[in-house]
């Protein structure tokens, strides 16, 4: 199948020949028609198979009759948070370049003032975070009678408790007859039942069943102790061939200890979660996607759709508590048809959760062995030579001795570690330096003995 034979027109093949794209995925290939024909529409694919252009390409052709006024814009895109509203707004100017379409995006956490000028000169697409849509439809800078289409992305979070009092009041302000779309990895059956009432009679395009993981990415358990878990992690992450990585932590405070214990002990991390302000987050992300960092730890406010290129791994340094969020989570690397790894440290209290996971998606997770190390590990750690070069030194790994890891959080943290262990750490960092490119001599860790059996 070609995009050609999808119905867009000649100026938006222009520019999805421009992003480089040969065939559409899936998705594109089954939704794009029906979208075309103005039909609702409840679509289901995997993450990272091109949910977006599946219906901001036929938006931009949809779109592309028809003119703007001031305060009512054309249609709507709403997502679960303002780095996805952001990278969907991306996705419709790259799409939309040959298209003369104004869009506004309406988060929050910045500025209203741009935001209300846009609205006042007349928007075709709007892409918004619930909470700032609403105060700016409660202040009366925009009407949503003129609203014709509405896109809900991540659907199942947008309609799950938090969110759904939002959803229902913005669509009670639209036009009744309206074409209405929803898309996600996962679909819980009540949530798609109580979505229903907002659809008109939907055609259901299910790619894969729902809550399926991408089929490029490797998943493993690692059964750890609760007090292995930060060790067990910076193993990981030195012997995986990790590239870059998206650490991920059920709490904040977690995000935030986590962060700082990577970068104590030399690894270029960085941090995002919902506490932070607006322009962190923003300048954070951006750091991660330019490489500046390769690691980003972070809280389930990155687990939804965000799409950052050469994602190699992703860890649950926590076994998530809501087995939705695995897939989404795990779903941040394999995309676009490259290939992820993905690791779950799971402690004796996650049985429970770690086993909803696999109910879920349906699958057995392995667990990480001996067999699965990319590096060849070698039992005897071999004599030291005092003279020899280290082979392979790609980072400083001193821990850094600075107030964070001191006595002002005292012993109790793990970002602290007490003087044996650190010690230990010094040897094993010795020995690793010694160690040719894809060899590990040092002690063979215990979560892998534990493993193997
Ligand atoms: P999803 O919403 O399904 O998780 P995205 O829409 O974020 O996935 O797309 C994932 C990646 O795939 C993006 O980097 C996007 O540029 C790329 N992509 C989308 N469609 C195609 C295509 N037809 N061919 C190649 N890559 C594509
Ligand atoms: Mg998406």
């Amino acid at each position: 199948m070609n995009f050609a034979d999808l119905g867009l027109s000649e100026s938006l093949l222009a520019a999805v020949e421009e992003a480089g794209y040969t065939e559409p995925t899936p998705i594109q290939s089954q939704a794009i028609p029906p979208v075309l024909m103005m039909k609702d529409i409840i679509g289901i694919a995997q993450t990272g198979t091109g949910k977006t252009a599946s219906f901001v390409l036929p938006m931009i052709d949809v779109m592309a009759a028809g003119r703007r006024r001031a305060l009512m814009p054309r249609s709507l895109i709403l997502a679960p948070t303002r780095e996805l509203a952001a990278q969907v707004a991306e996705n419709f100017e790259k799409y939309g370049k040959n298209h003369d379409l104004k869009l506004a995006l309406l988060i929050g956490g910045v500025q209203m003032g741009d935001q209300i000028k846009a609205l006042n000169d007349g928007v075709d697409v709007l892409i918004a975070t619930p909470g700032r849509l609403m105060d700016l439809f409660e202040r009366g800078k925009i009407l949503l009678n003129g609203c014709e289409l509405l896109v809900i992305d991540e659907a199942d979070r947008m309609l799950d408790m938090g969110f759904i009092p939002d959803i229902e009041f913005i669509c009670s302000k639209l036009p009744e007859t309206r074409q209405t779309m929803l898309f996600s990895a996962t679909m819980p059956p009540p949530i798609e039942k109580l979505a229903k009432k907002f659809l008109n009679n939907p055609k259901r395009i299910e790619v894969s069943r729902a809550a399926t993981t991408n089929k490029d990415i490797t998943a493993f358990k690692v059964p750890v102790k609760p007090r292995q878990k930060q060790e067990t992690l910076r193993w990981l992450l030195d012997h995986d061939q990790v590239e870059t990585a998206i650490v991920f932590a059920n709490r904040k405070t977690t995000v935030r200890e986590l962060n700082k214990s990577l970068q104590g002990y030399g690894f270029r991390s960085s941090e995002i979660h919902g506490d932070m302000d607006q322009s962190s987050r923003i300048k954070e992300l951006e750091r991660f996607k330019a490489g500046e960092v390769n690691i980003l730890v972070a809280s389930d406010v990155a687990a939804r759709g965000l799409d950052v290129k050469g994602v190699s791994h992703v860890f649950n340094f926590d076994t998530p508590w809501h087995p939705d969020d695995y897939v989404h989570r795990i779903g941040r690397t394999g995309r676009a048809g490259a290939k992820g790894r993905a690791f779950t440290l799971v402690t004796d209290d996650d049985a429970e959760a770690i086993a909803n996971v696999e109910k879920l998606t349906g699958n057995g997770i392995a667990v990480f062995g001996k067999g699965d190390v990319r590096v060849e590990l070698v039992e005897k750690p071999r004599q030291r030579d005092e003279d020899e070069k280290p082979a392979r030194k790609s980072r400083e790994r001193v821990p850094r001795e600075d107030t964070e890891h001191g006595s002002e959080h005292g012993a109790e943290r793990e970002t602290a570690p007490p003087k044996q262990a650190r010690s230990r750490r010094r040897d094993e960092r010795d020995t690793n330096e010694q160690s040719a490119p894809g060899e590990w001599n040092g002690p063979i860790p215990g979560f892998l003995d534990v493993s193997a059996v």
